[in-house]
């Protein structure tokens, strides 16, 4: 198994230890038998060993933070409004507790809710000099928290731009590639959700290079994308495989419904006329994915589809041999296409 991001890890400490520090004053106050303050500590630690629980198993974090966060927000404006403006410090943490475990603009919301909610319990009973330093260290950390946030937020995005757009095509790189291929794997051995692949390959692409050039070569690419992004789904994403090579991954669809997409991209390339006139066909490999088989068997038969497909005459949609490996006999059978 995967070691635990940061997050979990940080999740599963903010229930535990409030939970474990809380535990032993609901104890108390059963064998004192103060009732409702006992069931109010018992809820307490019941929620957060719950959602322990939750994180230990199930590695989610995106609802646990919302209810912790709010959770915390919540303990710490009630503790303001029993106990005065002494609980004023456990802002600072559940304020910074909100910016990590919440989308920036919703721990901004809690955040600017909660101060009016501070100002509005402590008016009357806190001197306007104490008001006015709890109100400035308040907003001081509120917008480093913010701009903090705001920061990191840009700079994932960057980085997984970056990491997984080719900078050439715009279209999704090797690694975004794989991942895709592997969800649509898992989609597949959990529900029988059916996926294939369309492999491509600009036929005689060296020749318009030594032709035009590298840099029309290169716009040619562009230009390739940006037609079949426009003629597929959101559900038939688009990778740059190699050099010419570019991978459609068609969620949702068999064997049947790939080779129909293939051709009419086939088509619509065969039909468009590219940068300085340039007129050109391309060859498919086509595979759907088979019970037993990983990412590389599947990108395998698509791969030896397209050598036929070259081989064949190119310009034209060659659909991939049935799987080598097999599980079960009559899933084999069923399996098989023509
Ligand atoms: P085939 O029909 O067999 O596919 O012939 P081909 O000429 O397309 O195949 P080959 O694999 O021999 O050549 C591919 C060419 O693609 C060679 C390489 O110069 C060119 N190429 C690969 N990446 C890029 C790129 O990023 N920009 C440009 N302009 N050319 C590229
Ligand atoms: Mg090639
Ligand atoms: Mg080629």
């Amino acid at each position: 198994m995967m070691g635990r991001s940061f997050k979990e890890i940080l999740l599963l400490l903010l229930c535990a230890i409030p939970a474990g520090a809380v535990m032993p004053f609901a104890i108390m106050r059963f064998r004192h038998e103060q009732w409702p303050a006992a069931l109010l500590d018992a809820s307490f630690v019941c929620v957060l060993l719950g959602l322990f629980l939750h994180v230990y198993f199930t590695r989610e974090t995106r609802v646990p933070g919302v209810v912790l966060s709010l959770i915390f927000m919540v303990a710490t404006l009630g503790s303001i409004y029993l106990l005065g403006n002494g609980q004023i410090y456990w802002a600072f943490p559940a304020l910074t507790v909100a910016f990590y475990l919440l989308e920036t603009r919703y721990a901004a919301l809690l955040s600017a809710l909660s101060l009016l909610a501070i100002e509005a319990m402590l008016w009357s009973s806190t001197p306007a000099a104490t008001m006015l330093t709890i109100t400035l260290t308040l907003l001081t950390s509120m917008l480093c928290a913010y701009s903090f946030a705001a920061t990191v937020n840009r700079q994932r995005t960057r980085l997984k731009h970056l990491a997984t757009i080719d900078p050439l095509t715009g279209t999704g790189n090797r690694r975004a590639q794989n991942e895709k291929l592997d969800a649509v794997n898992a989609l597949f051995r959990r529900a029988q959700i059916p996926g294939s692949i369309l492999i491509l390959d600009i036929d005689y692409f060296k020749k318009i290079n030594d032709t035009y050039g590298h840099i029309v070569g290169d716009d040619v690419l562009i230009e390739m994308a940006d037609l079949i992004r426009a003629n597929t789904r959101p559900t038939e994403t688009l990778y740059r495989y190699g050099g010419e090579e570019f991978i459609v991954i068609a969620e949702h669809t068999d064997l049947e419904g790939a080779a129909q997409l293939a051709e009419k991209l086939r088509l619509c390339i065969e039909q468009k006329t590219f940068v300085s006139g340039i007129r050109l066909t391309t060859s498919f490999g086509v595979a759907e994915l088979h019970r037993g088989e990983g990412r590389q068997g599947w990108l395998g038969r698509a791969d030896e589809a397209l050598f036929r497909a070259k081989n064949n005459g190119r310009n034209r949609v060659v659909q991939g041999a049935p799987a080598k490996i097999t599980l079960l006999p009559q899933v084999a059978t069923a399996g098989e296409r023509t």
